[in-house]
């Protein structure tokens, strides 16, 4: 195999707070310092036992500009709304890809069903940074269903969901404005996986569950921990020793100033300062 990537550390989550009152989060970048361009923040929410309830938890209208928000269902279900017209309910499995570009309000609730049944809700929000050529692009939404994100098979019962980009040739769903890898790997205990990912992307790997061995050297045990990779070399060898879900995330690097402010992300200060002065004058829209 080819030259492999460094492991340049192992974190554990910088942060637990909650979202609204129904996400309860560890951020795991970058509260803890940890900097995996193009991504912007990682949250993993859960898994955690909710109580049946009339009233749908979660994030009331709230704003974002100058990047994209990706929610990852594991277990429970989301309604979303926003300012472009846009709907839908993300499910186990699911993935909703919201390019926020030029300004989208939304909101971010349990679904009602699963609000009023209660159980275990287990998901994940990542932030893409967009380029600067695309921060004031029209809002794009892309809502994939479980079904539409095809398997690369890594044997022994172990798989690959690929959500964007490529791996062994089976290409991601998701529709990216800089390329972009996004797999969710589940690995039975035992496995031993050669993955690739490009030269020259950063690249970081987020252990939701389980116990496994990267590159022979580092391991990610019990939960909520992430390993970030160097940009040089492309392989990656992950053993497991129990079952084990993971998420591994690398993308072509945005080399542009940052900014950002709560929920906009630009260049400057001064976009920022529009940013908030579109969103109060309504330029970014409102829900009905
Ligand atoms: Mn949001």
């Amino acid at each position: 195999m080819s030259e492999v990537k460094e492991v340049l550390g192992v974190f554990g989550p910088g942060s637990t707070h909650w979202v609204g009152d129904g996400f309860p989060v560890r951020n795991m970048f970058p509260s803890n310092g940890i900097e995996v361009n193009p991504f912007l923040m990682l949250d993993y929410a859960g898994p955690t036992e909710f109580k049946p309830s009339d009233r749908p938890r979660g994030v009331d209208e709230h704003p974002h500009r100058g990047f994209e928000t990706v929610t990852i269902a594991y277990q429970g279900a989301v309604e979303h709304r926003d300012s472009a017209g846009n709907s839908g309910t993300i499910r186990p499995g699911d993935v909703q890809w919201m390019t926020a570009a030029s300004g989208v309000v939304h909101e971010e609730k349990h679904e009602r069903e699963f609000a009023r049944q209660g159980g275990t809700f287990e998901m994940i929000q990542l932030w893409v940074n967009l380029p600067s050529a695309q921060k004031m692009s029209p809002p794009r939404y892309q809502g994939i269903l479980n079904e539409q994100i095809p398997h690369a098979d890594l044997g022994s019962g172990s798989y690959a969901r690929i959500i964007a980009g490529e791996l062994y040739g089976v290409k991601g769903p998701a529709r990216t404005v800089t390329p972009v890898n996004l797999f969710d790997i589940r690995l039975k205990a035992g496995s031993r996986v050669e993955l690739s990912l490009p030269v020259g992307q950063k690249a970081a790997l987020l252990l939701l569950q389980g116990y496994v061995l990267v590159n022979s050297s580092q391991a990610l045990t019990g939960e909520a921990q992430i390993a970030v990779l160097g940009a040089p070399g492309e392989g990656l060898v992950l053993e497991s020793k129990k079952d084990s879900t993971l998420l591994v995330m690398s993308g072509e690097p945005i080399n542009e100033p940052v900014a950002s402010y709560g929920p906009f992300v630009m260049n400057t200060q001064a976009e920022l300062r529009q940013a908030v002065n579109d969103y109060n004058s309504g330029k970014m829209g409102h829900l009905h």
